[in-house]
């Protein structure tokens, strides 16, 4: 490349990093999706730290603080390797105790993950859990801001629907401190998965899941539940 070539591409990329740093920049604390794509990875930076990249699904994988983006998802579908903890439906999340912010009162915010899943933070300590199977389960009562923002911020299980994340083996009904939404979730999903090669319709998940004394009876039952769901929908009309 000539001299002339060298400066014209130097002032190029000065006047690119000059509109780069006027461009909107997003702040973030603590580990996040790169992109929110799963197969673009994390960002491990714990520190709060910018990025020119706005978070995707950022009303529902993020919280915010101070315009701080904070990731509280499941971390699974982008490669987490670190250790996990497993979750059972929604659950309180502390922000302050997640990236270190420093307040006076506790930053709750909600997790609406259904069923089971993952999260590398474990529960925040002054929120009441009790643990099933090595599986955290929320054990206190859901305020109104929980239920108030509750239609829009359960989409996020629309978007990990469609990542097929492998979930923590639950095969025990939640204790009955937990008064959360039990849905069911599949174990078996991955078998369908290969079969046809086509995702199964998200909808069809299903979970085996048993009460503690009734072991072996209870199977059919939950099976045939899901089953009838499909294409029920238009109850009126014609048949
Ligand atoms: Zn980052
Ligand atoms: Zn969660």
């Amino acid at each position: 490349m000539s001299h002339r070539n060298l400066a014209l591409l130097a002032t190029a990329l000065l006047l690119m990093a000059a509109s780069a740093a006027e461009a909107k920049q997003w702040r973030y604390a603590g580990m996040h999706p790169r992109t929110g794509q799963p197969r673009d990875g994390l960002c491990h930076l714990e520190s709060p730290h910018v990025h020119s990249a706005a978070p995707l699904y950022a009303d529902t994988l993020y919280r915010t603080r101070d315009n701080v983006y904070v990731f509280i998802g499941d971390p699974t579908p982008f490669g987490y390797e670190g250790p996990r903890h497993s979750y059972y439906g929604h659950h309180p999340v502390v922000l302050n105790v997640l990236v270190d912010i420093d307040v006076d009162v506790d930053v709750v915010e909600y997790c609406y993950h259904d069923g089971p899943h993952y999260h590398a933070y474990e529960p925040p300590p002054r929120q009441e859990f009790v643990d099933k199977e090595d599986v955290h389960y929320y054990a206190g009562e859901y305020p109104d801001e929980y239920r108030r923002e509750n239609p829009k911020l359960v989409r996020v299980n629309t978007v990990y629907r469609g990542w097929n994340v492998p979930r923590p083996v639950v095969t025990f009904a939640p204790p009955p401190q937990y008064h959360g939404p039990i849905i069911q979730v599949g174990v078996n999903v991955d078998v369908d998965v290969r079969v046809g090669g086509r995702p199964p319709p998200p909808s069809r998940e299903v979970i085996i899941i048993r009460d503690d004394d009734d072991d072996d009876h209870h199977h059919g039952h939950d099976h045939d539940h899901g089953k009838h769901k499909k294409n029920k929908h238009k109850h009126k009309g014609r048949d």
